[in-house]
C-alpha cells in the first residue's frame, strides 16, 4: 500500500480521475453493442489494436524514420515502425511502406506535396459521384490549390465512365489522377486507370481507404503494382486504429517519405503505428480472407432482399462492402430516413446519390456498409432480417411504437452477436 506506485497520482484509473469522461466512454461501449451498425467507413478494432492504441508509446516523439530519427531514445519505437511497414508490406506486396499519415486526409495530402505543384492539374471522381474530399473537391484544399478536372458515372448505369475520364485526361493533361472511392458499391478498374495515366504521361494514386480489408482479404482486386501509389486510411475495412497509410513502388519512396515528414507533419504517433502493426498482424490470418469475403457475400445478400422489398439501389448491386440506396421509390428523402432507422437502432448515413436533384444536406439516398455487422458475426440471416426492418421503417417512419419495438429487435439480435474488442 505504500509502495511508491501506489502514491503516484498516474496510476489512478479514468474512471476515478474523469468519471464524466469514463462514463461516456461506458456508454459508447454499450451503444456500439446494442445498435447494429452500417456506417460503411466504421468498424470494431480488436481489444489488441485498442491495447497498443492506448500505450505508452504514446509518450514518444520520434521525427523522422527508423534509425534516421531527429531524437536518441528510439530502440523500441524503431522496431515497432519497422514491424508495421514490413508487416504492411508483406500483407499487400507493396515495395515501400510509410505508416505516418495522421489519416487519410493527410496520406492523399502528401501524395499532392510529392508529385504536383500548386495550379497544376489533378482529376478524380467528384463528391456527388462517390469520390473523396480529397481527390480535388471543390470545398477542400486538393480543389482550391490545383486546378482540378472531376469525373463521373454515367447517367445511364452510374459506374465510373471511363471514357470520359479517358477524354478529359487527353484534353487537360493532368499532372495526377486519383481512383479510389467513398460511396461506390463496384469495383475500381485499375488497370483502365493505369493505362489512361500511361498515354498522358500522369502518376496514378489509387485510395483504397474503404476497400484495404477487401483487398488485404482477396476480395478485391488490388491495385498495389498498377498505381504508382496506393493510400489508404487503416481504420475502415481493414480494422486498424485511425489512422493512414501509403504504399509505392521503390521509384517514388524518398518524394514519398519527405512529403510526410517533414513536408506535412512532425513526430509520427507511434501508438497508432504499433496499432497498425497489430492490424496487419490480424489480417494476415486466413481467417481475415473469410471476414473479406463475408463482408462482400453479406452486402450482396442485403442488396438482394432489399431490393426484393422494392428498395431502389444505385447501380442495382453491390460487389463490394456498400450500398447506396435511392430512397425517392420509398417517398421518403434519405435524412428523414437515416434518423428513423437510428431511432430503431439501425445507424446509416444520409448521402447524395449521382445526379442527385436534392441538396446534400437533405439527399434523395442513404449509404449502408457490412464491415462492422460481418465483424461481429452476422451473415446472410441477418441482413435479410434488417431488409425487413428497414423496410418497415421505410413505410411507418413517424411510428414511435413500432420503431420502438423494431429498437428491441435490433438490441436482441446485437446481443447474440457481441462486437470484437468490447467487454460489457
Ligand atoms: C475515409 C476516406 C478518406 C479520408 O480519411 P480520413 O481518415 O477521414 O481523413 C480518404 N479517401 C477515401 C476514399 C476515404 O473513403
Amino acid at each position: 500500500m505504500s509502495t511508491p506506485q501506489a502514491k503516484n497520482p498516474g496510476l489512478r484509473p479514468l474512471a476515478e480521475v474523469d468519471p464524466e469522461i469514463a462514463a461516456l466512454i461506458r456508454k459508447e461501449e454499450e451503444y456500439e453493442s446494442r445498435t447494429l451498425r452500417l456506417i460503411a467507413s466504421e468498424n470494431y478494432v480488436s481489444r489488441a489494436v485498442l491495447q497498443a492504441t492506448g500505450s505508452v508509446l504514446s509518450n514518444k516523439y520520434s521525427e523522422g524514420y527508423p534509425h534516421k530519427r531527429y531524437y536518441e531514445g528510439q530502440v523500441n519505437i524503431d522496431a515497432v515502425e519497422e514491424l508495421a511497414r514490413t508487416r504492411i508490406a508483406t500483407l499487400f506486396g507493396a515495395e515501400h511502406v510509410n505508416v505516418q499519415p495522421y489519416s487519410g486526409s493527410p496520406a492523399n495530402l502528401a501524395v499532392y506535396l510529392a508529385f504536383v505543384k500548386p495550379g497544376e492539374t489533378i482529376m478524380g471522381l467528384g463528391l456527388p459521384a462517390g469520390g473523396h474530399l480529397t481527390h480535388g473537391w471543390n470545398v477542400s484544399i486538393t480543389g482550391k490549390f490545383f486546378k482540378s478536372v472531376p469525373y463521373g458515372v454515367r447517367e445511364s448505369d452510374h459506374r465510373i465512365d471511363m471514357d470520359q475520364v479517358r477524354s478529359l485526361a487527353l484534353e487537360h493533361r493532368p499532372k495526377l489522377i486519383w481512383c479510389g472511392t467513398t460511396a461506390y458499391p463496384r469495383q475500381i478498374d485499375f488497370a483502365a486507370f493505369r493505362s489512361i495515366a500511361d498515354e498522358v504521361g500522369a502518376i496514378l494514386a489509387a485510395d483504397i481507404a474503404h476497400i484495404a480489408g477487401l483487398v488485404a482479404g482477396g476480395a478485391h482486386p488490388s491495385p498495389v503494382g498498377i498505381a504508382d501509389v496506393v493510400t489508404s486510411t487503416t481504420h475502415k475495412t481493414l480494422r486498424g486504429p485511425r489512422g493512414a497509410m501509403i504504399l509505392s513502388k521503390k521509384e517514388h519512396a524518398s518524394a514519398l517519405d519527405r512529403a510526410v515528414f517533414p513536408g506535412l507533419q512532425g513526430g509520427p504517433h507511434n501508438n497508432t503505428t504499433a496499432a497498425i502493426a497489430v492490424a496487419a498482424r490480424e489480417a494476415s490470418d486466413p481467417s481475415f480472407k473469410t471476414y473479406a469475403s463475408q463482408v462482400v457475400e453479406n452486402a450482396k445478400a442485403l442488396a438482394e432482399a432489399l431490393a426484393a422489398r422494392g428498395f431502389r439501389l444505385i447501380t442495382g448491386g453491390t460487389d463490394n462492402h456498400l450500398l447506396l440506396v435511392d430512397m425517392t421509390p420509398k417517398n421518403i428523402g434519405g435524412k428523414p430516413y437515416a434518423q428513423a432507422l437510428e431511432r430503431a437502432g439501425i445507424v446509416a448515413n444520409y448521402n447524395s446519390i449521382p445526379f442527385d436533384p436534392r441538396k446534400p444536406f437533405d439527399p434523395s439516398g442513404i449509404r449502408l456498409g457490412t464491415p462492422s455487422a460481418t465483424s461481429c458475426g452476422m451473415g446472410v440471416a441477418q441482413m435479410e432480417q434488417l431488409a425487413g426492418w428497414m423496410d418497415e421503417v421505410a413505410q411507418n417512419p413517424t411510428d414511435e411504437a413500432r420503431i420502438a419495438r423494431i429498437a428491441g429487435e435490433v438490441a436482441e439480435v446485437c446481443k447474440a452477436f457481441p462486437p470484437p474488442g468490447i467487454l460489457l
